[in-house]
C-alpha cells in the first residue's frame, strides 16, 4: 500500500508577509493523517517556512538543488546540505521549468538526484513528455529515459527512496490537464518500466501526477490506480484549494 502525497510547488511566488499567511491559513486546514503533504516555498522563504510548519506535520522542500553536496564556489547556488541544514527533507530534481528554462539535461538532474540523497534528502525526480513528443507517440519513450538516466547515474535501488511526479509539460500551468486515463497510461507505463529493473521497488514507488490539479479534477485523477498523488503549481497557493486537493487524495 502506497502512501499518497501531495506536495505544493509554490514556484517563485510570494513576499515574506504572504507566505506567513499562506502558511498559517495551511496549518488552519484539515489535512488527512493518511497522506504526506508538503510544500516548496522558493529559497528565500524556506527558513520562515521552517519555523512555521514546526508544530506541523506537513513537511518542507525546496525546489532544487546544487549538483554539487558541499558547500563551495558555486555562485548562487544552494547544496543539499544546506538545505538540509534548513529542514528540508525533500527536493524537487527536473522540473521542467528548469529543464526548459536553465537548460537542465538529465546528466546535470541525475547529479541533483543523488547530491540530494547523499545529504539524506528524498528528491522527487520530475519527467514529462512536450506536447510536440506527445503528438508524435513519444511521451512513455520520452519520460522512461528521463527515469533511464537517474538509474544508470544512482542504480535502480536509488528509487526506494525518492518519489516520482509526472508531470507533461503541455499541462503545467496551462489549465490543460491530461485526462485520467492519459495520466493512468503513463503512470502504469513508469511502474512497468521500473519493474524491468526491479519490481518490488516499482510497486512500493509513489508517482505523483502535477499538470493544473486543482479540487475539481483532484478527486478523478487521484483514484486512478497507479496515482499516488499529486504536485501542485497554481492551485497550491490558495489554503482552502490546496486542502481540497490534500483531502481528495486522502479518502
Ligand atoms: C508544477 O509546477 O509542478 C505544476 C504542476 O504546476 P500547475 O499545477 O500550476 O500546472
Amino acid at each position: 500500500m502506497r502512501r499518497p502525497m501531495v506536495a505544493g510547488n509554490w514556484k517563485m511566488n510570494g513576499t515574506l508577509q504572504s507566505v506567513a499567511d499562506l502558511l498559517s491559513a495551511l496549518k488552519g486546514e484539515k489535512l488527512p493523517e493518511n497522506i504526506d503533504v508538503a510544500v516548496f516555498p522558493s529559497l528565500p522563504h524556506l527558513q520562515l517556512a521552517q519555523q512555521s510548519l514546526q508544530d506541523s506535520k506537513i513537511q518542507l522542500g525546496a525546489q532544487d538543488c546544487a549538483v554539487q553536496l558541499e558547500e563551495g564556489a558555486l555562485t548562487g547556488e544552494t547544496s543539499a546540505m544546506q538545505l538540509r541544514d534548513l529542514n528540508c527533507g525533500l527536493v524537487l530534481v527536473g522540473h521542467s521549468e528548469r529543464r526548459e528554462l536553465q537548460s537542465e539535461d538529465d546528466q546535470v538532474i541525475c547529479r541533483k538526484f543523488i547530491a540530494a540523497q547523499a545529504a539524506g534528502m528524498t528528491p522527487i525526480l520530475c519527467v514529462g513528455e512536450t506536447l510536440a513528443q506527445r503528438e508524435q507517440g513519444q511521451a512513455i519513450s520520452t519520460v522512461a529515459a528521463q527515469v533511464d538516466a537517474v538509474i544508470a547515474g544512482a542504480g535502480v535501488q536509488a528509487l526506494s527512496k525518492a518519489v516520482l511526479a509526472y508531470e507533461p509539460v503541455w499541462a503545467i500551468g496551462t489549465g490543460l490537464t491530461a485526462t485520467p486515463e492519459q495520466a493512468q497510461e503513463v503512470h502504469a507505463a513508469l511502474r512497468e518500466h521500473i519493474a524491468s529493473y526491479d519490481a518490488e521497488i516499482a510497486q512500493q514507488l509513489r508517482i505523483l501526477y502535477g499538470g493544473s490539479v486543482k479540487a475539481a479534477n483532484a478527486v478523478e485523477l487521484f483514484t486512478q490506480k497507479d496515482i499516488d498523488g499529486g504536485l501542485i503549481g497554481g492551485a497550491s497557493l490558495k489554503a482552502d484549494e490546496f486542502g481540497a486537493i490534500c483531502r481528495a487524495a486522502g479518502n
